[in-house]
């Protein structure tokens, strides 16, 4: 096998490492949680926060309410137990009651409304539990199948490394030189087949004495256009 032919297997193997390579960049960022699982934690959370300062509102508005209850209680068994028969301090008492129960009708009020609200906050929070375990759920689901992926890239990858460390090593050091400084510099590819007698690179057709080189096989055969090495299949 020529130089330049294995140069050409290695440049497969570099092509094909490239390829797993970025694959395994992008599964390795898939892995990772994505906003949408983000955005659905924090907008539950976010519900939860208002749930736990709902119910506790409403149950200080209770607490404030069954106070207020045994006030009325308590005076209003005053004023039908007879102890009290001074006029003045039996109208007091009256207008007690009828305080506290101007006062236990606006807590009524706010105490509704705040079951109102209460209710509310329970049914959104349980909306968005219900869709942050969905999305979770797929992402767990899109999971197995990034790991599996994950799992086989990597075992490609050593296998191709393998190949690419016993490739490069039939080759010199000048060769490997310049086969890696044409591959980074030119999109890749060092090494292509002559196509129609023409640079499969940059479609150019090589020069007489390119096409000599590239008979003799004893060194590499370059595009006279796109410096590229030649090799004739
Ligand atoms: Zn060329």
């Amino acid at each position: 096998m020529s130089k330049a032919q294995i140069l050409l297997d290695l440049q497969e193997i570099d092509l094909t490492l490239d390829r797993l390579n970025k694959r395994l960049t992008e599964v390795k960022a898939a892995r990772r949680e994505t906003d949408e699982v983000k955005a659905a934690q924090a907008a539950a959370w976010q519900a939860e926060k208002i749930a736990v300062h709902d119910r506790a509102a409403r149950k200080e508005l209770e607490a404030t309410t069954t106070t207020l209850d045994t006030k009325i209680t308590q005076a209003e068994q005053r004023l039908y137990s007879g102890i009290v028969k001074n006029p003045k301090e039996l109208l007091d008492l009256q207008n007690d009651i009828a305080s506290l129960k101007r006062q236990k009708a606006t807590l009524d009020e706010k105490l509704l409304q705040a079951m109102l609200s209460l209710e509310e906050a329970e049914a959104v929070l349980k909306q968005r539990l219900a869709e942050q375990q969905q999305i979770e759920a797929a992402w767990r689901a899109s999971q197995t199948d990034l790991a599996a992926e994950q799992t086989r890239l990597e075992a490609d990858i050593t296998q191709q490394t393998l190949e690419q460390t016993s490739t490069r090593a039939q080759l010199s050091a000048s060769d490997l030189a310049l086969y890696d400084q044409l591959r980074r510099h030119k999109s890749g590819l060092a090494v292509v087949e002559m196509d129609h007698n023409a640079c499969r690179g940059c479609g150019v057709k090589p020069t007489h004495s390119v096409v000599q080189q590239l008979r003799q096989g004893d060194q590499f055969a370059r595009c006279g256009n796109c410096q590229r090495i030649l090799v004739q299949v």
